[in-house]
């Protein structure tokens, strides 16, 4: 597993046989074909070089979405470099944390945030440059002047490539080591499983530091020298209009329930495309039956995370079941553990979902001990997700162990309580969540999200969960509010709903 030039890279940038291909398209009418794309990543690999990046060197950027910003995440990789996006929400305070643990060479920041981001690299002696949403920026000036021949930096199959931070969903964030090899083996086998070809055009609303924009939407699309249309954000209105050029939308559930509420939204608009992926967070059956309803099209949920890159998909073809996430890709084993033994359970049985494969991280960075408790003998990664896989083989995830809900000693799994609710009328969403309860160690907690104007109750909810769940399953309190707590990525964020209603039960 050590093959000497297997730099990811290799073959995007060496390879070439159309330049004049398109790869990126932006809404102001920007077009960048494949060659311009080559010539600009190698550019900036020589700035990088210039600079000092040597192979195994981390290059940290904070950039808003923009060609140049993609552009730096290719020219880094290609240097041999190991590309490390931060999320561009967050504050200098947070990248205090992030630049002092990950001690990058380079830190590559928005011009605006040069000065504080400065005095933070300073403590790790990084040196910093600048990159601007408009491309205007010390990074891309200098890029701009520098030669496009570049000599792609051989790795070998086991180096990094990035280190990419978790989404914090369950608490502090970790720095996932994903290697060449990793990011490699996914690249080619999505490309396959969904059928990518050099006529495909994406939708790109997703932003570019985290897994499933940078590495699914990104690199599948230039691995097959397709190409794809750049949004700096989810804008319903601008998706659907692009639906009728574009082939393929890859998106969070958000995406397709806000689609959803469009009027546009139609056989009639959606009859280009050719296929829907959903990802990075459970979603819904019934999002997923009215979605069908709609346009005719079957979205193909697919199953992820930040350590794993991809692990399942729903078939191209076969049936893609609502609610289910379908089968573990080519190369990659699924199995699911007894929580405390860790013996695999049979199908249909509910347990902990283990992964193995060429997807699967290095390791946490700087974190050897947690690295090793998250990993079996067999070399199987703990995700940390509950889930089973049925007796045709679709696996289902039911929540994350942190989520799982103990109620008198049972187990109560959200999700299976969640569905109950939101197939009721009026409800759009529900989240179920476990608060301390004196007698019951925790009480099940339902917090909905109801249509406007549409007359639930706690009452009525509990009345017509009566009858259709085991009594200890059964919320003892139902809250509706606005809107559910998400990050960045559209999940649910359970650990803040648990503190907003830490003390309902507690007596006074
Ligand atoms: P942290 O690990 O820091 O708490 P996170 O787990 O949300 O954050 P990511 O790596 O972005 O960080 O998300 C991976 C998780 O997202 C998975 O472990 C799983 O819980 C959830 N997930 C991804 N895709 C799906 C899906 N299709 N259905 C249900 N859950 C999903
Ligand atoms: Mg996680």
């Amino acid at each position: 597993n050590t093959t000497a030039n297997a730099n990811l890279f290799s073959r995007l940038f060496d390879t070439l046989d159309d330049p004049n291909r398109l790869a990126i398209e932006m809404l102001d009418g920007t077009r960048i074909s494949y060659g311009e794309l080559i010539a600009r990543a190698g550019q900036m690999a020589n700035v990088l070089v210039a600079r000092g990046v040597k192979p195994g060197d981390r290059v940290a950027a904070q950039t808003e979405k923009s060609v140049p910003a993609l552009v730096l995440y290719l020219a880094t990789v290609r240097a041999g470099g190991v590309y490390l996006p931060l999320n561009t929400a967050y504050t200098l305070n947070e990248l205090d944390y992030f630049i002092s643990d990950a001690e990058p060479a380079l830190v590559v920041c928005d011009p605006s945030k040069a000065e504080g981001i400065g005095a933070i690299a300073a403590k790790v002696k990084a040196k910093v440059e600048t990159l601007g949403p408009d491309g205007k920026g010390s990074l891309t000036d200098a890029a701009a002047k520098a030669a496009a021949a570049f000599a792609t930096v051989a790795r070998v199959n086991d180096d990094l490539a990035a280190i990419l931070y978790t989404s914090g969903t369950t608490g502090r964030s970790k720095g996932a080591m994903l290697t060449h090899d990793n990011l490699a083996s996914n690249s080619y086998s999505l490309v396959d499983y969904w059928r990518f070809t050099d006529k495909d055009v994406l939708i790109h609303a997703l932003p570019i530091y985290h897994t499933h924009g940078l590495f699914v939407a990104s690199n599948v699309t230039l691995f097959a020298r397709a190409s794809m249309i750049f949004l700096p954000k989810f804008d319903p209105e601008t998706i659907i209009k692009l639906m009728g050029r574009a082939t393929v939308l890859m998106g969070v559930p958000t995406f397709y329930t806000r689609l959803l509420q469009s009027p546009a939204l139609s056989k009639e608009s959606t009859k280009h495309m050719r296929l829907f992926i959903s990802g990075s967070a459970p979603l819904l059956a019934d999002t997923h039956r009215e979605w069908a309803a709609r346009t005719g099209h079957a979205v193909l949920e697919r199953y992820g995370m930040t350590e794993t890159n991809m692990n399942t998909s729903n078939p191209y073809d076969g049936e893609r079941v609502p609610g289910a996430v379908g089968h573990p890709l080519p190369g990659v084993s699924v199995r699911v553990t007894d929580p405390e033994t860790g013996k695999e359970l049979a199908r249909e049985e509910i347990g902990m979902i283990e992964v193995k494969g060429p997807n699967v991280f290095k390791g946490y960075w700087r974190m050897p001990e947690k690295t090793k408790a998250e990993f079996r003998d067999d070399g199987f990664f703990i995700t940390g997700d509950l889930g089973k896989i049925d007796d045709k083989g679709y696996v289902h995830i039911l929540g994350r162990g942190k989520d799982l809900v103990i109620s008198g000693g049972f187990n109560v799994y959200p999700k299976e309580i969640e569905s109950e609710i939101d197939a009721m009328p009026g409800v759009i969403e529900s989240a179920v969540i476990g608060v301390p309860h004196a007698d019951f160690g925790e009480g099940v907690t339902a917090v909905l999200v109801c249509n406007k104007g549409a007359d639930v109750t706690e009452a009525g909810v509990l009345k017509a969960l009566d009858g259709r769940l085991a009594k200890f399953k059964m919320p003892k309190r139902v809250f509706v509010v606005d809107e559910l707590p998400r990050n960045a990525m559209g999940k649910v964020q359970k650990n803040i709903l648990r503190d907003m209603y830490k003390d309902i039960y507690s007596k006074h």
